[in-house]
């Protein structure tokens, strides 16, 4: 298909909240010669440019004045060497994750029924389950909207941590991820640490096949699905916290979990478990609401603007600062 840039185009179908917003020019991207123009096109008018895949960790509070780029590129190849596989940006996550399953590919199962994209899956360093996609990285090629050169990024380029690259701050954010290169097991690797996953599977036969269906069943049961409700997963980061705050917010919650990190000092509590606490849970603001099964999870419960779901976001947060001094950070990206 040829390059195209369309004008004033609505983004209520290209983010998993489902709220309208209006970009101002709005382009596929089907590789790397469509970046090119892309980013002739924006110069020549000044414009930013916001690369979109699909939305799922976006939301849009207000109409987005430059060009969206909405990344289609497609293409998955195992690669000669051990399990070894590239896929292109534009490709969806868990169709990845079932295409590794078929072929005997390991380790990526805990991450099945993620939304969203390939290219999208480094930004935030996607985890769930107890596995972090850098576990299973080892490069990926980007467009320099910048320099408009291809550029080729290790592991410790990306410099990955908990949701969160280098491409989350400047100058990563002028980089259009293009393909993701992975390394996963060629022997059946299983990681049931997080506890909710061994209990699904008590009684069964532990293969990466019946992680892969426990894990799609334990989310679906939990998680709403954006094509029914509009959401973005979890709202908020679970905080890293000190070990000596925690001893002390233990002295009036002894039940607060918390999790080691490679940090000795900090621990990472559930931002779920303070927001339950304070009994968000169902709570609702204009068009956006608190899932009532899941205190991290905002959605649009009834034509939502993005402001709705930011001002009742900040609202959770203040309460948590309150509570407990802890800070929330957003995970989803707000535009
Ligand atoms: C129901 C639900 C459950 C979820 N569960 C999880 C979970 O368990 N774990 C988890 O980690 N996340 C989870 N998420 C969040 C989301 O699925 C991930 O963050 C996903 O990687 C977003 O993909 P996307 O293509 O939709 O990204 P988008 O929302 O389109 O973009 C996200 C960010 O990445 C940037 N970006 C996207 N593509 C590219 C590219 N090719 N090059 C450069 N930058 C790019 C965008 O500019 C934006 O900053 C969940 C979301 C939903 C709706």
């Amino acid at each position: 298909m040829a390059f195209e840039i369309q004008k004033n185009v609505d983004l209520r179908d290209y983010n998993s909240f489902g709220v309208s917003q209006m970009a101002a020019y709005f382009a596929k991207i089907q590789d790397s010669a469509d970046l090119r123009q892309a980013r002739e096109f924006a110069a020549s008018k000044r414009l930013s440019v916001l690369v979109l895949g699909q939305g799922s960790n976006t939301l849009f509070i207000n109409n987005y004045p430059g060009l969206v780029l909405y990344m289609s590129n497609r293409g998955r190849a195992i690669l000669p060497g051990a399990g070894m596989l590239r896929a292109a940006a534009g490709e969806s996550w868990h169709e990845l994750v079932i295409f590794c399953l078929q072929n005997s590919l390991y380790g990526i199962e805990n991450l099945a029924l993620i939304p969203g994209t390939v290219g999208a899956a480094p930004i935030q360093n996607i985890g769930a389950y107890g596995v972090e996609l850098e576990q299973f990285f080892v490069e990926l090629e980007a467009f320099d909207l910048k320099t408009g050169e291809i550029r080729h990024m290790s592991k410790a380029d990306c410099q990955f941590a908990y949701r969160d690259s280098i491409f989350k701050q400047d100058p990563g954010l002028k980089l259009v991820v293009l393909s993701v290169t992975l390394q996963l097991c060629l022997e059946p690797k299983v990681e049931l640490g997080y506890t909710g996953l061994a209990d699904a599977l008590v009684g069964q036969k532990v293969t990466p096949q019946s992680v892969f269906d426990a894990v799609c069943a334990i989310r679906s049961s939990k998680l709403p699905d954006p094509k029914l409700v509009g959401n973005a997963g979890s709202f908020f980061k679970n905080p890293l916290i000190s070990r000596s705050k925690l001893a002390k917010l233990r002295e009036a919650y002894p039940e607060l979990p918390a999790w080691d990190t490679k940090d000795a000092d900090l621990v990472k509590v559930p931002a779920a478990w303070l927001l339950d606490k304070k009994g968000w849970k169902g709570r609702q603001r204009g068009g956006a609401a608190v899932h009532g099964e899941h205190a991290l999870v905002l959605v649009n419960r009834d034509n939502a603007t993005g402001e709705d779901v930011v001002l009742l976001a900040q609202e959770m947060s203040s309460s948590i600062l309150q509570a407990f001094g802890i800070a929330l950070q957003s995970e989803v990206r707000i535009i």
